[in-house]
């Protein structure tokens, strides 16, 4: 079976507060996109993948992913689920497996891609990767003073991190993201469509060295990884 993966790389990475959005920082040799790129064509049923960049973005055209034809550009959206479904819509049959993955996770393994794989095929509703919480959960509240106070302690008992990839069927992913986003619902993931729909997709036990780089101590970290994983 081949697969396809969508990926959303056109956010502008405000946290990062770097000259360029996070995916196009270079760590361990190349862009982050490059990375995260490989790593999904490290799976060899991944033969295609649609990366949805910002219409005004200068930097993809000079790398040579532009020139790799099992790579197709479609135009990003306001939101990260708006770049999903621009993806999504470049996908003809409507019937076969997607992966969504965020352009700022270089560091996914080519075993979790397999576990992951295997488990969405065998579902009825897909499956992502996640990692279970290990830290204590607060939930805050807004002081007046501007202080952050602790309302609750969240129980971190079947909690988990949702990671990327997601795997779902195109049809039921377009669907699901196309209600809730009509009803105003907070979409974060591809999963959060689903389950908002009343679908139960699947949870697949991932590491949780496949970290999204989100604010500049994450970079060093990913280097790391990287490294670690290219030996
Ligand atoms: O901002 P955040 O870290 O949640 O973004 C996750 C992924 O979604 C990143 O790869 C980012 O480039 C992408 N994204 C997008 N379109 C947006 C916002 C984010 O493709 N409008």
């Amino acid at each position: 079976q081949q697969l396809t993966a969508v990926v959303p790389a056109a956010g502008i990475g405000s946290r990062m507060a770097a000259d360029r959005p996070k995916q196009y920082l270079h760590i361990a040799g190349k862009t982050i996109l490059e990375h995260t790129i490989d790593r999904l064509f490290s799976h060899p049923a991944i033969t295609r993948v649609i990366i949805a960049i910002s219409q005004t973005d200068p930097y993809f055209a000079s790398l040579p992913l532009a020139n790799d034809p099992r790579i197709t550009v479609v135009d990003g959206g306001a939101e990260r689920a708006d770049s999903v479904f621009a993806g999504l819509a470049a996908i003809d049959d409507e019937n076969t497996w997607v992966l969504v993955h965020d352009a700022a996770r270089p560091c996914v393994r080519l075993n979790d891609l397999e576990r992951l794989v295997e488990a969405a095929i065998r579902s009825d509703s897909g499956a992502i990767l996640a990692a279970p919480v290990r830290d204590t959960m607060k939930r805050g509240c807004q002081q007046i003073n501007g202080l952050q106070g602790i309302v609750s302690t969240v129980d971190r008992n079947n909690l988990w991190h949702a990671l990327t990839p997601q795997m779902f069927k195109v049809k039921q992913l377009k669907d699901s993201l196309q209600h809730a986003l009509k009803e105003g619902a907070v979409i974060t993931d591809e999963a959060s469509a689903l389950e908002y729909c009343g679908y139960i997709p699947q949870l697949v036990k991932g590491r949780s060295d496949n970290l999204k780089v989100t604010q500049p101590e994450d970079l060093a970290l990913a280097g790391f990884y990287l490294e670690q994983l290219m030996k």
